[in-house]
């Protein structure tokens, strides 16, 4: 990487540039005041030239490292013959991705689609019609389980079963036919399953809500409960899928395979939205010509990034990196001698740590570490959460873990 960035002509400074998103931005966001300019690996450098290393990967979105040159060259090659075609036409990037997708996830079809909350939405009317098409569930009475402090994403049937008051506020009225169970809680499931639950919604662990880890087997009896009462177990695995916590999926940790996968973030390699649904056939062919569908869903450039994605996961080099690093990581971690953490919860390169309120939030903690070069991001006031790239070294790690230990200590 250079050293100076020039990041646009004329040259504007942090400040600058802050100043004109406070000015001409909507305010639904309160970022770091950092203006990244260039990123390369798990390394990034703002408009002034400083760097940093990148420990949110974009909420995952950059599971193999920002500039991937395998990535970034599937992408160009693409670029060069089509970009979209819409659905309109057949292309030739999109059979071959959705028949590598169903392999890599021991699926059988795949509907893809583009942000995260849109394949949420797909599978959630997946869930709906499979109900009422081929379980018998009298006309619009499914009902979708889902968890206490989930987080799926921001359309307002998504934010209709959300538990977080902030999300919700004055987007009313809300999409009806969710109920919500505590997470984890495989009784509060049995109980809450009825003739009309058409599926269970749920991250396997979650994310958003501080990187949750639920009880070991709640997955795998869930998924039994799910085929024994005819319910439809889907995991959303946008965040936590593809490599994050050291297997392809999350639910690989309980050997649990779901109903439908609900794909996106990475699968896009940090250079589009890709997302997608992965489920049998038999679920997917409640979806018929004109019943559902999207104008950027499947275009050749998204599903030649996905073809590249999918192959780097086949060499299972991110998941072992992730397992092996993700394990340093947290043993380091727990070494730390400090009284300012409440816990500390990880699996694979995916760790929250979660600060006693005594100790002050998580963004001042981010904001501090920001100054000492690593870029992190709180959520739910006590929680920060760690997720760097997965191409992360060791000794890129250790650079990290001495920044981190500072700032724990002091
Ligand atoms: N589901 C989960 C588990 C997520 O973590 C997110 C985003 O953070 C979403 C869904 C929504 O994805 P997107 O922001 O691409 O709509």
């Amino acid at each position: 990487m250079g050293t100076r960035t020039a990041a646009a002509a004329p040259a504007m400074t942090t400040a600058e540039h802050i100043r004109l998103v406070e000015q001409f931005a909507a305010h639904n966001y309160h970022p770091l005041p950092v203006v990244i300019a260039k990123a390369e690996g798990v390394w990034v450098r703002d408009v002034e030239g400083k760097r940093y290393m990148d420990m949110l990967a974009a909420y995952s979105a950059v599971n193999f490292g920002h500039g991937n040159r395998e990535l970034l060259a599937a992408a160009r090659e693409q670029l060069k013959r089509v970009t979209l075609t819409s659905r309109a036409f057949h292309n030739d990037q999109l059979g071959p991705m959705c028949g590598e997708l169903a392999e890599l996830c021991g699926m059988e079809a795949v509907l893809p689609m583009n942000t995260g909350a849109e394949a949420v939405e797909t599978a959630v009317k997946a869930a709906r019609k499979w109900g009422y098409e081929q379980k018998g569930v009298p006309p619009d009475q499914a009902r979708v389980i889902c968890c206490e402090n989930n987080f799926h994403g921001r359309t307002t049937t998504i934010i209709s079963f959300s538990t977080d008051p902030v999300c919700r506020a004055n987007f009313g009225p809300f999409t009806p036919g969710f109920q919500i169970i505590p997470y984890g809680d495989i009784d509060a499931l049995r109980a809450a399953i009825d003739e009309n639950t058409v599926a269970f919604l749920v991250e396997p662990i979650q994310g958003e809500a501080g990187i949750i880890i639920p009880p070991d087997g709640y997955l795998r009896q869930a998924r039994e409960l799910c085929r024994q009462r005819n319910v439809l177990f889907i995991a959303d695995e946008i965040q936590s899928g593809l490599g994050r916590t050291g297997y392809t999926f999350a639910c690989d940790h309980e050997n649990v395979k779901p109903d439908i996968y609900v794909l996106g973030k990475a699968l896009g390699g940090g250079i589009m939205p890709v997302s997608a649904i992965v489920s049998t056939r038999q679920i997917l062919s409640v979806f018929t010509p004109g019943v559902h569908g999207s104008t950027f869903g499947g275009n050749p450039l998204a599903c030649a990034i996905a073809r590249k994605v999918i192959e780097l996961l086949n060499t299972g080099c991110y998941q072992r990196n992730a397992r092996e690093l993700g394990e340093y990581l947290l043993g380091r971690l727990r070494a730390i001698r400090t009284d300012k953490l409440k816990e500390i919860r990880g699996r694979g390169l995916w760790v929250g740590l979660e600060f006693h309120t005594s100790a002050g939030t998580a963004r001042q903690y981010c904001e501090r570490l920001m100054h000492a070069g690593l870029l992190c991001k709180d959520t739910h006031v006590q929680t920060l959460r760690l997720a760097p790239p997965l191409c992360i070294t060791r000794e890129e790690l250790d650079w990290a873990l001495e920044r981190l230990e500072k700032v724990l200590r002091d």
